[in-house]
């Protein structure tokens, strides 16, 4: 058992899986109750609004949450890696991860419009030769 530096307040502590010194872990712990109570009246809510409701730190709950070790799946909404705006699951949201999808599939159309165009090009060139000459 090593010393490391709390995640929260800096301070030197035991090492422990959380990574927190018994202050911040207990402060973590009421957080995490207040929280689990809020929700148990909201159902759902982003992170802001957990924020602007309990007081508790968007940065602390986003860590419970990677650490998984707050509330199940689905409740919380938390930013899009894209778009910030607020989802309930996976990465991404909707709009992105179809926009995803759509910059994908027109990729594949330009592959195809550039075929098109080359061939034209080549068309172009061969009419150009084949033009007879002044
Ligand atoms: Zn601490
Ligand atoms: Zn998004």
């Amino acid at each position: 058992m090593g010393l490391r530096n709390c995640l929260e307040c800096g301070k030197l502590c035991m090492e422990n899986p959380s990574k927190l010194c018994p202050e911040c872990y207990a402060e973590e712990e009421r957080h995490e109750y207040t929280i689990s109570e809020y929700l148990r009246k909201t159902g759902k809510a982003t992170i802001e609004e957990i924020h602007r409701d309990t007081g508790v730190k968007e940065k602390i709950i986003m860590r419970m949450l990677r650490s998984g070790r707050l509330f199940s799946d689905g409740l919380i909404g938390y930013p899009c890696e894209m778009c910030r705006q607020p989802i309930y699951e996976g990465r991404l949201c909707s709009d992105c991860s179809s926009g995803l999808a759509k910059k994908i599939q027109r990729s594949n159309e330009d592959r195809e419009l550039e075929r098109h165009a080359e061939y034209q090009r080549t068309g172009l060139r061969m009419y150009t030769k084949d033009e007879p000459k002044k």
